[in-house]
């Protein structure tokens, strides 16, 4: 897509991310987007609105000169933003959704109706995937694999194999081609929120589905929640189907948002990765600290991710501390400038305790460890955040020394999650 009758796609990603899905703007004397909230739209003749209907129903795109008919079959300003993610991705189109779950219940229900229910994932997951895929609740069931074993799990039933990477909380990086090559005709669906199109482009190593939780890096500042698949068209269709028939639907305010956070992404994505890695070096070498799990520091991307695959180790660090819990906990709490609050991929920096909140729904053994804080950097100054981190790293060496003994047991709730 383009903004007029110049064509972007040749260009690079800055100068994409500003102009995508903007096609048709300076032409119709606008420049920014119009936000339209309309819930339902006029229809020249019940002829052609049944026509309009089935089409769209059915997970066609409007047609030039078509009512739009009904927000949930179609959405100009939320067609918009899925224009600009699937040109930035490089897939053929793209399906947003409400939320992050929202988009993978929706991959998950298209796998289900196909009569191939079975899952094939790859562990650490974001909690609430991994939560949905282990209680069954839409129908699926899953293997647990590690890359190696994907090919040895597919069954005939299988319809997914399932990936993130950088996976959250502790970064593991997963090798797209292999994962693509062992899954053979299986779709693979990866989880780029982390990664962001700017770092990272799934579809290029073979990937079918690209999910993002796009209340994260993508909106960027905290003040809207989304979801967002780009695919092929296959899947378009069948994605568009689910959303219309389920209403898992991005609204068009949040729409309009997620389509400007498009615009400042790779300008966000990489000063925010350049703050995390100097910040990454300087809490390795802190006596409180076990482990700093962040793909730029040596040793950690031992296959050589970080050429290949993904272009630099983004804004997401794990850090264990050597106190387990009471450490974690007091690192936390003692954090002033960074806050304590779920979620990520925004401009400011957020730390949370993954074992008790975004992962406390895995089950035992996958859990993260009770010692691993995970810290999402944002675009405060690089020396201000060193400072907040040191003081409360401090805060643990203080803790530490006074014995603070108490342990916290994590439970895993039935059906609850968080963001
Ligand atoms: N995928 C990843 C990697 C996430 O971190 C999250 C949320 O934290 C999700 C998916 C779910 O997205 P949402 O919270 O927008 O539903």
């Amino acid at each position: 897509m383009h903004s007029s009758s110049t064509d972007h796609t040749q260009h690079r990603i800055e100068t994409r991310a500003v102009h995508a899905g903007m096609a048709g703007l300076r032409e119709s004397g606008a420049h920014v987007p119009p936000i339209d909230f309309s819930t339902t739209y006029p229809l020249p003749d019940v002829d052609s609105g049944g026509a309009a209907y089935e089409e769209l129903a059915t997970g066609h795109d409007l047609a030039p000169g078509r009512s739009a008919v009904y927000q949930r079959l179609w959405q100009p300003g939320v067609a918009r933003f899925e224009d600009a993610l699937a040109e930035l991705e490089h897939t053929e189109g793209a399906v947003a959704f409400a939320s992050g779950m929202a988009a993978l219940a929706a991959c998950l229900i298209a796998a289900v109706t196909a009569g191939t229910p079975h899952v094939v994932a790859v562990r650490p997951l974001y909690g609430g995937t991994d939560h949905v895929l282990e209680n069954g609740l839409l129908g699926t069931t899953v293997t647990w694999a590690t890359v190696d074993e994907i090919a040895a799990a597919i069954r005939p039933d299988t319809g997914l194999v399932i990936v993130e990477t950088p996976a959250n909380p502790t970064l593991e990086l997963v090798d797209l081609r292999q994962v693509v090559a062992a899954a053979g005709s299986v779709p693979v669906l990866v989880d780029n929120t982390f990664a962001t199109p700017v770092l990272q482009q799934p579809a290029r190593h073979g990937a079918t589905l690209v999910l993002h939780s796009a209340t994260k890096y993508l909106g960027g500042h905290g003040d809207v929640m989304g979801g967002v698949v780009a695919t092929n068209g296959d899947w378009v269709q069948r994605l568009r189907q689910v959303r219309a028939l389920t209403g898992g639907l991005l609204h068009p305010m949040a729409a309009y948002l997620l389509h400007r956070g498009l615009r400042t992404l790779p300008l966000r994505v990489r000063a925010q990765q350049r703050t995390a890695a100097v910040l990454a070096e300087r809490i390795s070498a802190h006596p409180a600290v076990a482990r700093v799990f962040y793909p730029g520091l040596p040793g950690q991307d031992p296959r050589g991710l970080l050429s290949s695959q993904l272009d630099g180790p983004g804004s997401i660090i794990a850090v264990e501390l050597a106190g387990g819990y009471d450490a974690a906990a007091t690192f936390t709490e003692s954090c002033t400038l960074i806050e304590h609050a779920v979620s990520l991929g925004g401009i400011d920096s957020l730390v949370q305790h993954p074992a008790s909140l975004t992962h406390r729904p895995v089950a035992g053994p996958a859990k993260p460890g009770a010692g691993i804080v995970r810290l999402s950097i944002g675009l405060e100054h690089v020396d201000d955040l060193t400072e907040d981190v040191m003081a409360a790293l401090a805060a643990v060496d203080a803790m530490m020394d006074a014995g603070r003994s108490a342990t916290a047991t994590v439970e895993s709730p039935q059906l609850v999650h968080t963001s």
